[in-house]
């Protein structure tokens, strides 16, 4: 099989940079894996994603993901009570709570409508030779002229080219689902002194439920029995998320370590989404990041291979750089915020300058 632009991973950042390139006549192929029945957690979008998503032409495509309005956030941080923040001063106005499977699901339908091939499938080898990008999923080979890397967390391209990776202090988080027992969809997060608790009401009066800590913690807390009685102990989330409430599936857990790579683009490849960047999700701004790079990761390749114009590469990589100071900034400032257990593990590690 050959193409034009090879993608490897299907969530936001390769669907968006699929679709624009695709809408732009360029032959795209895009592989994932991908297993519709899993929930999948990563569901607040804020509403800065809307002026990107209407140039995308995605709007319906998102609002077919049956997305809640997510009006604000509260915050129990640095103190005992939840603050509140209203998206109504939001210029941009108010975000989503997304059914995240179903989002990604609607994305790739708009990559596919705008004419770029899915396969379902595992890439398992990605080499540059004269010929291009030769990368093998299954038995299949595929040649292609650029490749993509929006393999997420596994800078799958990355690694096969030997770039290296950074990473911030260690994350992990804990997390599972329960029904909501409230009206009140808005996204809680509430400090503690051995890491952070979240949830966010979900479409389907569902709930998400996430506990963030060191490795260490992470591994007392797998134990269902003291993940509900650490659940128990907090001043707020235990009233959003009773534990009767919780699914009885065992806990899942993931890393969300904040991460990036030693450099975006190579000579015929280009990184997206968490594979160029990846931020805690604190943030709340991974998918937003994963749209964003997307289009301007797929416009750079555009200028590259139709016009031999490799400025807007070099522009890309600069922009990351920006947006990774940006969020240090950021992220450190908000974990300063809280001072109640300057001798804790977590929050020792957690309020280090990152670099
Ligand atoms: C616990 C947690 C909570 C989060 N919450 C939020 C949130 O509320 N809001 C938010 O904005 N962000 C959140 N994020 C971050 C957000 O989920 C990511 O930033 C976003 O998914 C990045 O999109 P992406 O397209 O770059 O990568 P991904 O969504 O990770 O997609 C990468 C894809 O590549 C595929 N892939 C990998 N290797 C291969 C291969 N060899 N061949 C083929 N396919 C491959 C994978 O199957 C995957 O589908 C959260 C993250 C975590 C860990």
């Amino acid at each position: 099989m050959t193409c034009e632009v090879l993608i490897v991973g299907a969530g936001p950042a390769g669907t968006v940079a699929a679709r624009l390139l695709a809408l732009a006549g360029i032959k795209v192929v895009l592989v994932d894996r991908v297993n519709i029945e899993q929930q999948k957690i990563g569901e607040s979008l804020p509403g800065a994603a809307r002026p990107m998503l209407e140039r995308l032409g995605l709007v319906s495509w998102v609002e077919k993901s049956s997305s809640i309005v997510n009006k604000g956030n509260l915050s129990c941080w640095g103190g005992t009570q939840l603050v509140a923040t209203d998206f109504i001063r939001d210029p941009y106005g108010c975000g989503w709570h997304l059914d995240r499977q179903q989002f990604d699901q609607n994305l790739r339908d708009a990559a596919e409508d705008a004419g770029a091939l899915m396969i379902n499938g595992r890439i398992s080898s990605v080499v540059e030779n004269s010929d291009g990008i030769q990368a093998k999923v299954g038995d299949q080979s595929i040649t292609a002229q650029w490749v993509i890397d929006a393999s997420g967390n596994s800078r799958f391209v990355a690694s096969m080219f030997g770039v290296s990776k950074h990473r911030d202090v260690p994350l992990f988080t804990l997390y599972t689902w329960c029904k909501n027992s409230t009206v009140d969809t808005r996204s809680v997060v509430e400090a503690v002194p051995t890491g952070w608790w979240y949830t966010a009401g979900l479409p389907d009066e569902q709930r998400v439920l996430a506990f963030f800590s060191l490795p260490e913690q992470i591994k007392i807390l797998r134990d269902k029995d003291n993940f509900i009685s650490a659940l128990k102990e907090t001043i707020h989330i235990a009233n959003w998320c009773p534990a009767a409430g919780i699914s009885s599936s065992p806990l899942q857990v993931t890393e969300a370590t904040g991460s990036y790579l030693d450099k975006v683009f190579g000579a015929r490849w280009l990184a997206v989404g968490s594979a160029a960047l990846s931020f805690e999700p604190l943030s709340s701004q991974g998918i937003y990041n994963a749209i964003y790079t997307g289009l301007r990761g797929a416009e750079a390749v555009k200028a590259a291979l139709i016009d031999n114009d490799r400025s807007l590469l070099i522009q890309y990589g600069e922009r990351i750089k920006s947006i990774r100071a940006a969020y240090n900034i950021a992220i450190s400032g908000y974990y300063q915020q809280e001072q109640r257990w300057p001798e804790q593990p977590f929050w020792i590690e957690h309020q280090k300058e990152r670099l």
